[in-house]
């Protein structure tokens, strides 16, 4: 993988561009792909952005996001683009597979692909150019870096701010994460002097759900908790039962994970969701507990040191034994805290 700075010079000749980003997008998947998007069209690029899969609405407010492309729904079209392509950027991802179906086509494709993330241990062989940096907050962080050290920070408009914002604000934990650095806030601070308004878009994404939400995190919060005080960890399990009933989509799930933590002396939480083909895994911490390894050692998943998923393709109940079997090997250190 050749740096990205190499790129700079070549943004000047007018493109066909695929920007695409990892499966479910959340606000920085979607963010920096649509910051990114708002950018390279001031330039005269021909750019579509295309997800793997479909996304929580609570991003639909996105500028540009009515002219995302969903893979799954619109493969043929999407795949028309992709071949067509002279240049792919994969943002906020580190490995193809984290596309889902999108990955094979991917891999296939003629173009160069451009990757632009912040996860460990980033497939590098697959892409030209890029940038991986696990110290940044976000992806939605190194678009604005990727801007400005092309000597565009100029072009950085209303639309680019909001997704911007919106990126950095979900993987920072509404900048409370130790990655909301005095770099991120100088960003922000940019922006606010440029005019964003970031209130609003708080609400548009954490103050968008429906009352079905509300009942379903009661219901799981009640029936579906597990805590284990010794071992300073916490589990919630939820079956495809509680999906039907509460009508859960895509996004309603988001979060839940991180309400354990906020129980005393708990340090790591886990979520267990049994989803249409997959039992899907998320995995947070606070502090040592390296959720990055654990989801990569026994849940064939990844991510960062303190948030990282997982999937399986055994049932629900395999897998909440899979976890306890796999916790004791860290019992010493989760005893530890
Ligand atoms: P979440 O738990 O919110 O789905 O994801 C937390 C972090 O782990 C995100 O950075 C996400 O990209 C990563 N992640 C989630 N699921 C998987 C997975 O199945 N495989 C890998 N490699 N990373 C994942
Ligand atoms: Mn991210």
């Amino acid at each position: 993988m050749n740096s990205i700075d190499q790129l700079y010079p070549l943004l000047q000749e007018p493109r066909k561009i695929v920007i695409t980003t990892h499966q479910k997008p959340d606000p920085d998947a979607m963010g920096s792909s649509l910051g990114l998007y708002h950018f390279l069209l001031q330039l005269n690029h021909q750019v579509q952005v295309i997800s793997p899969t479909n996304w929580a609405a609570f991003l639909d407010w996105m500028p540009g996001c009515d002219k995302v492309l969903d893979y799954e729904n619109h493969t043929i079209k999407a795949e028309g683009i992709i071949n067509d392509a002279d240049w792919i950027f994969c943002l906020d991802f580190n490995a193809l597979n984290r596309t889902k179906r999108m990955a094979l086509m991917l891999e296939a494709a003629g173009a160069p692909k451009i990757l632009i993330d912040h996860h460990r241990e980033p497939q590098t062989e697959v892409f030209t150019w890029g940038v991986s940096d696990i110290q940044k907050s976000s992806t939605s962080e190194m678009i604005y870096d990727f801007i400005c050290a092309s000597g565009h920070q100029h072009l950085i408009n209303d639309p680019i701010m909001k997704c911007l914002y919106a990126g950095v604000m979900g993987d920072t934990g509404s900048f409370r994460f130790s990655s909301a650095t005095a770099g991120v806030h100088a960003m922000v601070a940019s922006f606010k002097n440029n005019g964003l308004q970031h209130t609003e878009i708080h609400e548009l994404i954490y103050d968008n759900y429906l009352e079905n939400r509300y009942r379903f995190i009661g219901h799981v919060l009640t029936h579906r908790l597990d805590i284990d005080y010794e071992m300073n960890t916490a589990l919630i399990w939820v079956t495809k039962q509680d999906l039907l009933k509460y009508h859960i989509k895509t996004g309603d799930t988001e979060g839940l994970v991180n309400y354990p933590l906020g129980i005393q002396g708990i340090k790591l939480a886990a979520i267990l969701i049994d989803r249409d083909e997959k039992r899907k895994w998320s995995f947070r911490s606070k502090g040592e507990f390296d959720c990055n390894t654990f989801a990569r050692r026994h849940f064939s998943g990844g991510g960062h040191f303190n948030a990282a998923g997982g999937e399986s393709d055994e049932s629900l109940e395999q897998n909440l034994k899979q976890f306890k079997l796999a916790l004791k090997e860290y019992a010493t250190q989760l005893r530890s805290y």
